[in-house]
């Protein structure tokens, strides 16, 4: 592609300042004319960062898939500024949609619901259904606003590659296929949305994120199907982000029972290997520590930090030549939901052809 890298510009709001510096609304101007011409522009988010177009321009959207190499039978998540946005897109407003947005917008919740008029096909996939979420990202709120539309923006990443939680990880990854990033810093959750889908009773995720069943059901006050699709079933596109093959980095992820056991046989076979753990303190990881071979990464023992490190954690492995990467099992329960999930995505991919 001869088109040149694209401008990557700092944006910022500090918490006492009632209004952003100039130099930030000169940066969202831009970003708002890039839009409105049917440019795309990767924008931070509290989740990932996102790859937006004007929701409402199907030429716009197009653009989309084609940066990201995103089969047309993904839907993408539609941004609003509030509520009122949202429910101007609906084709109707269900009651577990304002309980969710009431409770958790602006936030990482993303609400399915019936699909308005006003939203082009290829924003759906051609599906009765759209998804919608108000990001917690004060900035983004306000790009939103000034463009005047809702941005369809999946993750700013190839698709099926890992997700980007920096404005450099977007560079990297897309280059000239976007036309501008915004640099927003690091992103505070670090994994994507929960979708629920609303359109069904009870309702159900269709992706673990951020906010767990548990939070949803109290919201509700009743049940929540805490389902998605199982790793292997990957069927038709309910929901893109539960399909097996995601997140995945370039180099092998697995996530074995034995992690010393196997950490120690891969060293053993003239493997270089990256070992993300939270046990980077016991003695049987120590014991392999001395390995020129081994990269330790200790990762945090708290499911939320975990969340926030862990695809900027697979960036950096994947930067070091390494033949595999190797992830401790994730504690099972409800907290560490969303990032198994990943994690089992990635390492999933790690089997399949490149
Ligand atoms: P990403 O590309 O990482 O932003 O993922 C997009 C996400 O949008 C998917 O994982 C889906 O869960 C969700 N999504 C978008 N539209 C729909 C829809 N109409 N029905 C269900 N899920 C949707
Ligand atoms: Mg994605």
């Amino acid at each position: 592609m001869a088109r040149t890298l694209p401008d990557l510009l700092r944006i910022e709001w500090p918490a006492e300042s009632p209004a952003p510096p100039a130099q930030t609304e000169r940066a969202l101007d831009r970003a708002a004319e890039v839009l409105r011409r049917g440019g795309l522009v990767a924008i931070p988010t509290e989740t990932v960062y996102g790859l937006a177009a004007d929701a409402l321009d199907e030429d716009a959207v197009a653009g989309i898939f084609r940066a990201k190499g995103r089969p047309a039978s993904n839907p993408l998540i539609v941004h609003v500024s509030d509520v009122a946005m949202a429910q101007a897109l609906a084709g109707a407003w269900p009651p577990a949609a304002e309980a969710i947005a009431s409770a958790f917008w602006p936030g990482p919740v993303t609400v399915v619901v019936p699909r308005g008029p006003r939203i082009p096909d290829v924003v759906t996939a051609g599906g009765a259904t759209v998804a919608l979420r108000c990001p917690e990202h004060r900035l983004t709120r306000r790009l939103i606003d000034k463009v005047g539309r809702p941005l369809a923006a999946p993750s700013a990443n190839r698709s099926e590659a890992v997700s980007a939680t920096t404005a450099h990880h977007v560079l990297a990854g897309l280059g000239s296929r976007v036309e501008l990033i915004l640099d927003g810093g690091s992103c505070g959750r670090g994994i994507e949305s929960t979708v629920v889908d609303c359109t069904v009773d009870p309702p159900q995720i269709l992706r673990p994120g951020p906010v767990g069943a548990a939070e949803l059901q109290a919201t509700l006050g009743r049940p929540i199907a805490a389902g998605g699709a199982a790793v292997g079933a990957d069927g038709p596109a309910r929901s893109p982000g539960t399909r097996s093959r995601h997140y995945a980095p370039r180099t092998p992820l697995e996530m074995p029972i034995d992690p010393p056991g196997r950490v120690a046989s891969l060293l053993a076979a003239g493997g270089r290997v990256g070992w993300m753990t939270v046990h980077a303190a016991d003695p049987q990881v120590r014991s392999l520590a001395a390995s020129r071979d081994l990269v330790i990464v200790p990762m945090p023992c708290q499911p939320e930090e975990f969340a926030r490190v862990l695809y900027a954690t697979l960036h950096a492995l994947d930067q070091r030549g390494l033949e595999r990467i190797v992830a401790d099992p994730p504690p099972e329960g409800e907290a560490w939901r969303a990032v198994r999930d990943r994690l089992t995505r990635a390492a999933a991919a790690g089997d399949a052809p490149a």
